[in-house]
């Protein structure tokens, strides 16, 4: 059996207890992990405290930069190893892996060293009563140890898009995985030493969140910063972890996104970024599509182009390069995400296609499968139309005019992102103006450059990362003022 250890001060550790990771794809244990103890994550804090006091701290920016390249190229020289591992966790598709996935998590260590290396130094010379003025600039140090605390959704590129720029800005981190998806972090820890990334820079505890190591790893007043990815209610108790200690936080947190698809639009790309929005990674991504709005003449039309889409999506196993859709994580958000399909029929939702489980041959049928499902007919209050569900499900409804699809799509607690699908790019930017949330795409979805800044409006999210924007969250500026 596979044991996956937790990587502290640059050395494999086990530990005293292991948990099983199961496959999402027939429940078997494919790996046994062991779970960072309370010891465990101070020795980890310790060895990031010693690192940064150390030999990390003292590099230059220019040799960090050379060294996170490193990190981005020996990824992708084991781009396969680290494919295989983020399958075996997820059960994602390859396809989708090969593309999404493993790139993104090398880009993010480039992109944010690309970051670090440009950023300019501020200054400002003021005048002063004595005519001789003062210099002001302002440096940028590291704030310290970061707790990096990760879902299980895209492990490996949302790990790295928290460790890419806090390493870039000369901290050094203890990263928490999700406990369904261990592998990717634990493989980057035998990259991080063969490409000489000093010892304790970048650590992985194993494990749980209350009474584990996610609760251990933010309640450590040994680390001075905290991020997260997650759920809402889990950011919530982050956030209160991060009080005692008035540690600051970044929280990316949960979303029901609205589509907005207006008659005017060109209806085969709406089709194709909708599909993909819901669909995609079986429904589990954050900035996914849980509410499609269609103005009323194309509602039929629109519909019936869903459904077939959902039809023809071949549920498959990874290695598989016909698969469009796998399963869900794991039984447990399996039992969760049918909670929801169940929910939907009663109050009374009109179940377009899917709705239950496939047939799954063998021993697949263990597995976490749930079919690609759309609802019609529900009030804007049902509760599929106002929870985050996290699977591969809509609801579609018709809308009349901007003001009220607007308000409808307003309507909610969280405000991660919304796609607005129009041919009319005045409307484009009208709308996207007065929607809540922190990204809005028009006629596309997912489209990403990562300089640009990512993060949620309202109970989606505290902060935002990306480009120069994670710089505000992963260093301390400090203005020097010199008197001339
Ligand atoms: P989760 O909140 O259940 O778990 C996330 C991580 O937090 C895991 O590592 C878990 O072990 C840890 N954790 C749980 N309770 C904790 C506690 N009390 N203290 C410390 N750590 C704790 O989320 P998940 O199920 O892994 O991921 C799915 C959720 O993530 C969805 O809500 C999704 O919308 C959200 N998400 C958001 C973004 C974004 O960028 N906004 C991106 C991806 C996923």
């Amino acid at each position: 059996m596979k044991k996956i250890n937790n990587f502290i001060n640059g050395e494999f550790v086990s530990s005293a207890r292991t948990f099983d990771k199961r496959s999402p794809l027939n429940d078997a244990i494919i790996a046994q992990v062991y779970e960072a103890g309370q010891a465990d994550v101070h020795a980890a804090v310790q060895a990031a405290r010693a690192a940064l006091d150390g030999p990390w701290g003292k590099l230059v920016v220019a040799d960090r930069v050379d060294l996170l390249y490193g990190v981005a190229d020996e990824i992708n020289r084991r781009f396969d190893e680290f494919l295989e591992a983020e399958c075996a966790d997820t059960g994602k598709p390859m396809s989708l892996a090969r593309h999404i996935d493993i790139p993104r998590g090398a880009a993010n260590f480039k992109i944010f060293a690309d970051v670090i290396k440009n950023t300019p130094t501020e200054f400002f010379n003021m005048t002063t009563p004595d005519g001789l003025g003062a210099l002001n600039y302002a440096t940028r140090s590291p704030v310290g140890v970061v707790g990096i605390v990760c879902p299980w959704n895209l492990p490996l590129l949302l790990m790295t898009w928290k460790a890419g720029p806090a390493l870039a800005c000369g901290n050094t981190i203890v990263v928490k995985p999700s406990e369904e998806t261990p592998q990717t972090a634990t493989l980057l820890g035998e990259v991080m030493n063969s490409v000489g990334i000093p010892k304790g820079v970048y650590n992985v505890v194993h494990g749980f969140g209350p009474g584990s190591a996610g609760e251990f790893l933010t309640t450590h007043q040994g680390v001075n910063a905290i991020t997260f990815t997650g759920e809402t209610r889990t950011g919530a108790a982050i956030m209160k972890a991060a009080a005692d200690g008035a540690r600051p936080v970044s929280l990316e947190m949960g979303g029901k996104n609205p589509a907005i698809i207006f008659a005017d639009c060109d209806f085969d790309a709406a089709i194709e970024g909708t599909m993909r929005s819901v669909f995609v990674n079986c429904g589990q991504v954050c900035l996914g599509t849980e509410r499609v709005y269609v103005e009323r003449p194309i509602f039929d039309k629109f519909v019936a182009a869903l459904k077939a889409g959902a039809e023809s999506l071949k549920i498959g196993v990874p290695d598989d390069p016909a698969t469009g859709i796998g399963p869900l994580i794991s039984q447990e958000h399996k039992t969760k995400v049918l909670s929801y399909y169940q929910k939907a029929k009663d109050e009374g939702a009109t179940i377009v296609t899917g709705g239950g489980v496939p047939e799954m041959a063998g021993d697949l049928a263990h597995g976490a499968w749930v079919q690609p499902t759309i609802w019609l007919g529900l009030s804007d209050d049902a509760t599929v139309c106002r929870e985050e569900i996290f699977g591969p499900c809509c609801h579609i409804s018709p809308f009349d005019s901007e003001e009220e699809v607007i308000r409808r799509a307003n309507d909610t607690i969280y405000g991660l992102a919304a796609s607005i699908w129009t041919s009319n790019l005045q409307r484009g930017h009208r709308m996207a103006a007065k929607i809540d949330a922190g990204l809005v795409w028009v006629n596309s979805w997912f489209l990403r450059d990562l300089r640009t800044p990512f993060g949620g409006a309202k109970q989606s999210g505290i902060g935002r990362e990306g480009g120069v924007h994670s710089l505000e969250f992963y260093t301390e500026l400090k203005n020097i003022c010199i008197k001339l």
